[in-house]
């Protein structure tokens, strides 16, 4: 049995935790803040309840494992539904697509932006299918000492931009932002994206998009209620501030906390590891990445049951031209709770805007002006400052940030990255497959 400290109590640190905990070792989880779930998790006022992070999922089977794994099924607790649209797009000539779940579905909804389009989008999404049968081991499991398997490591290594690769296959602009929206949402410029991670909308049309009625947040509140069941030792308002490392720097041996040191066989950081003085030292390639930093989150409440039926996504006028004020991405996420005759929205806001959310909502037909009663507006600097770090990993910068951001596995001794730091793919599916490796690299006590 070793003694396995995780840092941090995102989605990550919790499946990591439980994961430890259920393979028979001694967990002691630690995080900085005075509630579990990190991003995952809600924020309230007026009666009114959001998610303040991810309200949706791709790839159930990750939650399914998890839950499975580290105790009951997730349908004896939890209903994941999928939803009927992963999003509609809007764009400023009045046109728009609605990406329903499905290849027929989407084929259909593309073709109406203009004869032949549905085609092209289904080549270019299928094209991907064996992408993802080349990379997933890298993602599901602890990638073997000789490397990854030879068209995988082809894969990783090619210095094709996603931009590149829409531009070749997608002949409208207007599908192009489609395919690219994933990654400009979470704040990457797909020139800098590699083409393989355009899977993602391969992952959404094959397995859909599933969300849990009530919010997602719940499930990083049944996962924190197992915590107890697994003997996990939790330990909030913790903060690590740095890693004890051998000298030799080899091998862990624990972390130093604003609450004294705390030994350890083994850490699993699910935080930021550039965080960390030691942390930065043991992994030189990440002085040289940046964070994607969260957009600006504006929760509204309104009056009237009236709402949209999908996330909907307003593309602004001059896409893809840097630095334009007042055309920034809107995505209006409809969802939470509210009170008896109203409704709750999150719009999130990508850009400068030079006007209030409601006002640019009307510029794109969304008026809800005189139905606001309640609002939530917090800017990316809150939203770090609240989650004590970006859950949205590191920001591509081309090729070469695969090899400079920290992978699971570091060359040091007992020392695992996991969480959106440590996930080539954005998201809480890929956040919560690190943990899985990280488990198997820690093995069963
Ligand atoms: C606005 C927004 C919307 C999103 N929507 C979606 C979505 O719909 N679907 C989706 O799949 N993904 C979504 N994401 C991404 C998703 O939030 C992340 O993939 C996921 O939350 C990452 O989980 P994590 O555990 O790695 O990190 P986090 O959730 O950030 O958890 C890290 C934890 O570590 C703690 N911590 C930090 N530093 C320390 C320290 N020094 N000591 C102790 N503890 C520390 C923090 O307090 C926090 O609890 C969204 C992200 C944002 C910003």
């Amino acid at each position: 049995m070793s003694r396995v400290v995780v840092v941090g109590a995102g989605l990550a640190g919790l499946a990591a935790a439980l994961r430890c905990a259920k393979q028979g070792h001694e967990v002691v989880l630690l995080e900085r803040g005075t509630t579990l779930g990190g991003a995952l998790g809600t924020v309230a006022t007026d009666g009114f309840t959001w998610d303040a992070g991810p309200d949706r999922t791709l790839l159930p089977a990750v939650v399914r494992d998890l839950f499975r794994k580290t105790g009951r099924p997730l349908e004896r607790e939890l209903d994941l539904v999928p939803l009927e649209a992963h999003r509609e797009h809007r764009f400023p000539d009045g046109t728009a697509v609605r990406l329903e779940a499905g290849r027929a579905a989407a084929i259909r909804a593309v073709e109406t932006l203009s004869p032949g389009l549905g085609r092209a989008w289904a080549a270019h999404v299928g094209s991907y299918a064996s992408t993802w049968e080349a990379l997933r081991p890298t993602f599901e499991h602890p990638v073997p000492d000789a490397g990854p398997g030879e068209e995988a490591a082809r894969l990783l290594r090619s210095r094709a931009s996603l931009a590149r690769s829409l531009r070749r296959a997608l002949p409208d602009p207007r599908l192009r932002a489609v395919a690219a929206h994933p990654f400009v949402a979470d704040g990457h410029d797909p020139r800098e994206v590699p083409a393989w991670a355009g899977l993602v909308t391969y992952l959404e049309q094959t397995f859909g998009t599933w969300t849990l009625p009530g919010g997602l947040a719940l499930l990083g509140e049944h996962l924190a209620a197992r915590l107890p069941l697994r003997g996990v030792d939790v330990r909030t308002g913790v903060r690590v501030t740095d890693l004890r490392v051998e000298p030799g720097r080899r091998a862990v041996r624990g972390v130093v906390t604003d609450a004294g040191d705390v030994d350890a066989d083994v850490v699993l950081l699910a935080t930021d590891p550039r965080t960390l003085p030691v942390g930065a030292a043991l992994l030189p390639g990440l002085r040289r990445t940046l964070p994607a930093l969260p957009p600006r989150v504006v929760h509204l409440g309104l009056e009237g049951s009236e709402t949209l039926d999908a996330e909907t996504v307003l593309h602004p006028v001059h896409e893809g031209r840097r630095g334009r004020p007042g055309d920034p991405l809107l995505v209006v996420r409809p969802g939470g709770t509210a009170p008896a005759g109203r409704t709750a929205w999150t719009v999130h806001v990508r850009g400068t805007l030079l006007e209030d959310v409601p006002t640019a909502l009307a510029r794109h037909g969304l008026d809800v002006r005189d139905r606001v009663v309640a609002t939530l507006d917090r800017s990316p600097t809150e939203l770090v400052s609240a989650w004590h770090g970006t859950p949205l990993g590191v920001r591509w910068a081309g090729p070469r940030t695969l090899a400079q951001r920290a992978e699971v596995r570091t060359g040091v001794d007992g020392l695992h990255v996991v969480g959106a730091h440590a996930a080539a793919l954005p998201g809480l599916p890929f956040a919560g497959l690190t943990a899985a490796v990280a488990a198997e690299l820690v093995g069963k006590a």
